[in-house]
């Protein structure tokens, strides 16, 4: 019923319905989206939670899906992938991006105009709305350096602006984890820099990552955040668990911290393999680690965390 009012009110929007998100997770797992929109416009996305709250029917928002585990159940209601909202415009050191944009087609642009400030994300796959709400970063950068101000639609579907400092962007967190704000615009400001050193830090950046990480698989990234006065993947590799396989998810014998899909993994083994390590490395050695990768979807009993909403 409410799919169907969904398709009569929005006849022109790119809409799918029963859609598996394996084919769009990093990690290649996850099950369907009751439907799944991919809207092009801040306004499209204002008029689709002001529809959706009023058929109270939840709202999850998608970048570009790579740092989230959704459960094999799939998620209810509507799910918003940004990645259509994919603009990116200059104007001297300032930069105005799609939530929808590819933070390292951000980085990669503003490197090739001689801003520095950005290189850290030259390999970081998610788009500028994830990496403002993950404040994602990565050797000694990270986001709330050098953005200004987001424009976003709010829960309740109205449109408005917050500056980096009502953000509270911390290790990998934003103020929007608890408002559910939906990202639609960032804009960040550089600095003038030198085009071959730039050039050259991204370079150096690049190989680090892919002689470190194992990039030929798919995965989410570091599956835990930093615990403070330890490193996750010294922790997981001295337990001794790199290589450690449940059904298609394997602890990676490059980088410990992360859970690699080396063919047919489902959520399931993802969220099994967390608990095992959380589980592992806290009776070994007193530290929980704490889930980096956003748990969504439907709850089952294997205990998925966060879904991004609140059910009624
Ligand atoms: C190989 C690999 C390497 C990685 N390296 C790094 C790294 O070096 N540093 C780092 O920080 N991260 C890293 N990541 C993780 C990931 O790329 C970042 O967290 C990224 O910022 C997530 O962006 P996304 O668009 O993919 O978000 P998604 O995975 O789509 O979503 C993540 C969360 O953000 C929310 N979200 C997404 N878009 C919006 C929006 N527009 N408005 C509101 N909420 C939104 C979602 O609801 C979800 O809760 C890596 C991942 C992989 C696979």
């Amino acid at each position: 019923m409410f799919l169907n009012d969904l398709r009569r009110a929005f006849p022109n929007a790119n809409m799918k319905f029963n859609e598996p998100l394996k084919h769009y997770t990093y990690t290649e797992t996850g099950g369907p989206a009751d439907v799944l929109i991919f809207p092009e416009t801040a306004e499209e996305i204002k008029a689709l939670v002001r529809f959706a709250n009023k058929a109270h029917e939840p709202v999850l928002v998608l970048g570009n899906s790579s740092n989230v585990i959704i459960s094999d159940e799939g998620v209810y209601g509507v799910v918003l992938m940004l990645t259509e909202m994919d603009y990116i415009s200059f104007e001297g050191d300032e930069i105005k991006a799609g939530a929808g944009s590819k933070i390292i087609d951000v980085s990669r642009q503003a490197g090739d105009r001689s801003l520095t400030g950005l290189e850290f994300a030259c390999g970081i796959p998610g788009s500028t709305g994830g990496a403002v709400y993950m404040n994602a970063g990565a050797y000694g950068g990270e986001i709330s350096e050098v953005l200004v101000e987001i424009d976003v639609v709010s829960k309740a579907g109205r449109f408005y602006t917050i500056s980096n400092e009502d953000l509270k962007l911390a290790y990998r967190y934003s103020d929007l984890q608890e408002s559910g704000d939906i990202v639609v615009e960032a804009r960040f400001k550089l600095q003038a820099g030198d085009y071959d050193t730039i050039q050259a830090t991204m370079a150096e950046l690049t190989e680090a990552r892919e002689s470190k990480q194992p990039l030929e698989y798919p995965s989410c990234g570091s599956v835990f955040k930093r615990p403070e006065g330890h490193y996750t993947g010294k922790l997981i590799q001295e337990a001794g668990l790199q290589g450690y396989t449940i059904g298609g998810a394997q602890i990676s014998k490059k980088h410990a911290g992360f859970i690699i899909n080396i063919g047919g993994a489902s959520a399931t083994d993802y969220i099994n393999m967390i608990h095992f390590i959380q589980e592992t490395i806290y009776k070994k050695d007193n530290v929980l680690l704490e889930p980096e990768v956003r748990i969504l979807g439907k709850r089952t009993k294997y205990d998925v965390v966060d879904d991004g909403f609140e059910h009624q």
